[in-house]
């Protein structure tokens, strides 16, 4: 029924495949790794997970894993095509490869990683990242958990001072691991020297109880995460090695002399690591949700038009503006993560070849907002594709719960959204002052900052999008830094008058610069590539503006004929994206099983599907009469007593 349809498309499939996998290379390892969980048996898809009790999922987790480890390295980064393809539990490796083998990377010294890289690579020395404490999340600063050395042997005691400090959330400390890295407060000789990690093994290598003076356990079930065994950890005065300090910035002796060195500064580097991730790999489950959701679309008829003849319900208008808008934004997020990608490579080479920091600032405060952005978009891009799905969008089968459930929590976790666009706020208000002060400082990507006003005559050209964007985040950083300087204590000012406008100042910026990426991508591409990469993103630069346009409102900078004008082009690209919509999300390449959703096959009957599953498969229905049907009669005879 969709060959039609994928006729309809007006570019080449296989030159935008490559561009949203950034290169041939990439797609077609992609698809490599791809055809590994189609053919395996136990990736295959099974929506019996959802009615499997947790400690079940997470032993069928376990065994995914070690299954997916035989063929495919899950430690590099580029390669965290597994996750995307495997939503229905993270593996259980992620957190020690993503987060702690970057941070040792980073933060210990070369001495020990030589002793720990081998054995943390081949996972004989298995780690959780242990920062989060009950009491204290963003704010790390106050976490609570102590390191007091203790110079008669040299040792640190590693103490949980109050029920605060418990550590809470790590993931894979629940179960798994056997090392934790630490962040607690040190303190030498009565003096504190701020937060450190320690690499301490937290469970006996021989029996994998937790060591004498450790309490370990999983925090519980929580809002999808099922198979992840998110934990919590105390200490009562547990001793650690001398060496248990990652000291690559900072050295105590064996007499308790304390040493900094080297730019602390590096430490930024494991953070951008992960985030990168999130922004680079994560961003890929918004188009598969719009996979799942346009080509159900498609499937799905309701009500007939005047020839008595079903309506796709994609050819609704209001259909089309829940999707396309969302199908634009997920191409604009794909080329601005391959810029942001490029701009951390950059920062990380010239950090660790030239000891050059001038692109930290930058790349942390983009990076930053691209984080909060991104994951924004992908939780928002999935409720969205869920809800345009009807009731079989509420169902599992769907695949679309699972997206919003995975998703959801990256908007809280490495880095919570709204500080993170807070941070990218301080960037802006700097460079702000740079415009005036020293206009050659100011980085290209914020030059924008300059503009006071605009004159455009076609607000929906792309260079016009891309101006008033740039202008409204400028408007709307001036209009921050004002609040913010109109009362005298400046953290006062920051915490409790000017943060809302901060942050909204903040949010501004991604949507201007991923239009400059999507220019970028769009230039020197074939003239149907063009096309449509065009329409898409005039699309997102329209949809981007009406949504936060109080920069240009308060400045008159942009009026009612104009914003009727963005409406009605946006209105009349929505045909254009009609044609092409199925190949727009088939260039992704995702098979069938990795959709993991019985709406929204290649092809086939989706109503057949469906019917299969909940008659045939569904394990609630094995037992013909279930036990709890016991409880009606118990029902019956409390209502017999009223
Ligand atoms: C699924 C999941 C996995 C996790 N895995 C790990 C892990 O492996 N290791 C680990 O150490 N931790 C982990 N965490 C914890 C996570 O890193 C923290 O939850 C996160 O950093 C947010 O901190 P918080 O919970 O203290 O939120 P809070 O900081 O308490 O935020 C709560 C609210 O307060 C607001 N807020 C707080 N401060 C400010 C401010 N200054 N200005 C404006 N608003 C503010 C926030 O915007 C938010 O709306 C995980 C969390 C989740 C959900």
């Amino acid at each position: 029924m969709l060959e039609a349809e994928r006729k309809q498309g007006q570019f080449p499939l296989l030159e935008m495949s490559h561009l949203l996998y950034g290169g041939k290379d990439y797609f077609d390892k992609f698809l490599e790794r791809q055809s590994f969980f189609d053919n395996h048996p136990l990736f295959k898809v099974n929506h019996n997970f959802y009615n499997m009790s947790r400690q079940d999922q997470i032993l069928l987790n376990a065994e995914r894993t070690v299954e997916a480890l035989k063929k495919l390295s899950l430690a590099d980064p580029n390669y965290y095509t597994p996750n995307v393809l495997c939503p229905q539990g993270i593996f259980i490796s992620t957190v020690h490869f993503a987060m702690v083998i970057p941070a040792f990377q980073v933060l210990a010294s070369d001495e020990q990683i030589s002793k720990w890289m081998t054995l943390l690579k081949n996972l004989n020395a298995f780690g959780c990242y242990a920062q989060t404490e009950l009491g204290h999340g963003s704010d790390v600063q106050n976490l609570q958990t102590v390191a007091v050395f203790d110079k008669q042997t040299s040792e640190f005691v590693i103490h949980t001072p109050n029920i605060e400090a418990t550590k809470f959330w790590p993931g894979e400390l629940g179960l798994y691991c056997e090392f934790a890295l630490v962040f607690a407060q040190l303190q030498v000789e009565g003096k504190r020297y701020g937060v450190h990690p320690f690499w301490i093994r937290i469970r006996d290598k021989e029996t994998h109880k937790p060591l004498s003076g450790i309490e370990i356990g999983d925090i519980g079930p929580k809002m999808g995460y099922s198979v992840k065994d998110n934990g919590f950890m105390s200490f009562d005065h547990f001793r650690a090695p001398l060496d248990s300090l990652l000291n690559r910035y900072i050295k105590v002796s064996k007499d308790g002399k304390v040493e900094r060195q080297g730019n602390p500064k590096v430490g930024y580097g494991s953070m951008m690591y992960m985030r990168n991730i999130l922004c680079d790999q994560y961003t890929k489950f918004g188009g598969r949700a719009l996979t799942i959701a346009i080509r159900y679309s498609l499937y799905r008829k309701q009500f007939k038009d005047d020839n008595k003849q079903e309506i796709r319900i994609l050819d609704y208008q209001c259909q089309q503006q829940k999707l396309f808008p969302l199908l634009a934004e997920f191409y604009a997020c794909v080329f601005g993560s391959v810029k942001i990608k490029e701009l951390v490579n950059d920062n990380f080479n010239r950090i660790s070849q030239q000891n050059d920091f001038s692109l930290l600032g930058l790349t942390h405060a983009v990076l930053s907002g691209a984080k909060a952005n991104y994951t924004y978009f992908v939780a928002n891009c999935a409720e969205w594709c869920r809800l345009s799905c009807g009731g079989h969008g509420f169902a599992h089968y769907s695949g679309l719960p699972v997206i919003f459930f995975e998703m959801s929590p990256n908007i809280t976790l490495e880095g919570e959204n709204t500080i993170l666009n807070l941070q990218l706020a301080r960037y802006l208000l700097k460079q702000l002052q740079h415009v005036v002060s020293k206009p050659n400082a100011v980085p290209e990507f914020f030059k924008f900052l300059s503009l006071e006003t605009a004159k455009v005559d076609d607000v929906t050209t792309l260079d016009n999008l891309i101006t008033l964007l740039g202008l409204n985040c400028s408007i709307l950083t001036k209009y921050a830094a004002q609040k913010l300087m109109s009362h005298n204590d400046m953290k006062e000012s920051w915490d409790t008058k000017a943060g809302i406008a901060l942050a909204k100042a903040a949010s501004t910026f991604i949507p201007y610069f991923n239009m400059l990426c999507f220019l970028d991508t769009i230039n020197n591409k074939a003239k149907e590539t063009k096309e449509i990469l065009t329409v898409l993103a005039r699309i997102y630069g329209i949809t981007m503006l009406l949504n936060n346009m109080q920069g240009l409102l308060l400045k008159n900078q942009i009026n009612s004929q104009q914003i009727k004008t963005l409406q009605d082009t946006r209105e009349s690209l929505y045909p254009i994206i009609r044609l092409n919509a199925l190949s727009l999300v088939e260039a992704q390449g995702l098979s069938d099983n990795s959709l993991q959703s019985l709406i929204a096959p290649k092809d086939g009957d989706v109503y057949q599907n469906m019917y299969n599953f909940a008659s045939k498969e569904n394990s609630l229905n094995k037992q013909q009469v279930h036990n709890g049907i016991n409880y009606i009669q118990k029902m019956r005879e409390v209502n017999a007593k009223l």
